[in-house]
């Protein structure tokens, strides 16, 4: 792959998960704390030179700054999408888009590159995991040929750059970064050094021509291949790529972002024809929440500023086998181990001997201890067999002795909810909003009167 270097070849252990380097194997890495995260390398000695930042060094006045900073956005031309991205792309921005293979992502950005093209713009797209022939086939399926796409089936990333540079292309999507690699590292792509390089080189070039350039990262479950925390340092924005598979939705959740708010969400729902955006995600999700069962409830869901209803479920029932299961999707497994200790003494409730499985509809991965109060509500309710009413939504954390904290974006939260007619909303007793529709609660025991 890589031509021979006079130079000796140097092995290095890289941990994938963070890019620290150490000069021999060990099982954990002591800069992350990851465990069985190092991975064996050859480097040449180019690597070392990587990352030069070659502007020279200037302050100004903090005052001086905001003139500078209304950058013109290039929208997408998918209207949710730019909002999420705080108005629209950003020249010269570098976005790292990750998820699981096969859940859309190649769908996703060929659509945006035909968007841009629809604009008159020069979009290139590289395609390192599948022929050009396969990408034609998709652009067919979902009406996304245009003569400004131009592919590129190609993964030196020095052919990449020459490309780019040569064609003066407006819009770069790089598909993946994890298939491209440097002819001047010996290690073979995938690797960290190689994704370090590749995305590093990328970001410069895509600075210097002020072009933005959106890169595909695939993550596996073994994270086997380069960890996208590598990358997350080095670009703009970071946002994964989420649903269930068998699932149409599919949520594009921005993690951060150098030019917006990190949190924001885009919802899409998969057709045969591509991915189409969902501009009113809460009464999507909702759709097909049902009546008067027990173990569902509303979640007023968000770690941006824009809210979405979601439905969180709970299934309580009695295990056949010797260690009773605790399943979750959507929500961590560890927090459903608390909030299950936490119902049993404080509501003297035995859940010893029962199954338990939640689960968040939508597909969307949440992480904020916003969802406690409504995941315990659920399996009370399902443990229970005593339905949460229809129209009532419910936020707040729990602390280890079952009171109610307080959490972020409680009036974004409370406003999403009455736009959708709900009139009890659970929310924790600091909270210092006063309204007919709130309900203010100490401690998880309370959720008991509303079950009744
Ligand atoms: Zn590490």
């Amino acid at each position: 792959m890589a031509k021979g270097k006079s130079s000796k070849k140097k092995t290095v252990f890289v941990c994938s998960e963070c890019g620290a380097t150490f000069p021999r194997w060990t099982g954990k890495c002591n800069v992350c704390g990851t465990w069985g995260s190092i991975v064996e390398e050859t480097v040449s000695p180019a690597t070392k030179t990587q990352f030069r930042l070659e502007h020279s060094p200037q302050v100004k006045p903090i005052t001086s700054i905001k003139e500078s900073t209304d950058v013109k956005r290039i929208t997408t031309g998918i209207e949710s999408l730019d909002e999420a991205l705080g108005g629209g792309l950003v020249p010269g921005q570098v976005i790292l888009i990750s998820g699981e293979p096969g859940i859309g992502k190649s769908t996703l950005l060929l659509q945006i590159a035909s968007q841009m093209a629809k604009q008159g713009k020069k979009v290139l797209y590289v395609t390192g995991e599948e022929s050009s022939t396969q990408v034609y086939l998709r652009g067919k399926r979902i009406g996304a040929l245009d003569e400004n796409i131009l592919i590129l089936a190609d993964t030196v990333l020095e052919n990449i750059i020459e490309t780019i540079k040569k064609e003066k292309t407006e819009f770069v999507i790089v598909d993946s970064v994890q298939t491209v690699y440097s002819e001047q590292l010996e290690s073979i792509a995938g690797s960290v050094s190689q994704v370090r390089e590749v995305s590093g080189r990328l970001t410069e070039l895509g600075k210097q021509l002020s072009i933005p350039i959106v890169l595909v990262g695939q993550v596996t479950k073994e994270g086997n291949i380069a960890g996208p925390k590598v990358l997350e340092h080095i670009v703009d924005t970071v946002a994964n790529f989420e649903g269930e598979r068998g699932h149409a939705y599919r949520v594009l959740k921005f993690i951060k972002n150098r030019f917006g708010a990190a949190g924001e969400l885009a919802v899409f729902n998969m057709t045969s024809k591509g991915l189409e955006e969902i501009k009113d995600p809460s009464s999507f999700f909702l759709a097909e929440k049902p009546v008067g069962k027990p173990g569902s409830v509303i979640f007023p869901f968000t770690e941006g500023s824009k809210p979405v209803l979601v439905e969180i479920q709970a299934l309580v029932s009695k295990t056949v086998y010797a260690v009773p299961q605790r399943k979750a999707q959507g929500v961590d497994i560890n927090r459903l181990a608390i909030i299950t200790a936490i119902l049993e003494k404080e509501l003297n409730i035995f859940l010893k001997d029962k199954d338990i499985f939640v689960n968040v509809v939508g597909g969307i991965n949440i992480k904020e201890p916003a969802a406690d109060l409504p995941v315990a509500m659920a399996i009370l309710s399902s443990a229970l067999e005593k339905p949460i009413p229809q129209d009532l939504a419910a936020f707040g954390e729990l602390g280890l002795t079952g009171e109610v904290r307080s959490v972020y974006y409680t009036d974004l939260r409370i406003k999403e909810c009455k736009k959708f007619g709900i009139n009890k909303i659970l929310i924790p007793y600091s909270t210092d909003i006063n309204d007919p529709s709130l309900i203010k609660i100490k401690h998880i025991k309370e959720v008991l009167d509303v079950l009744k």
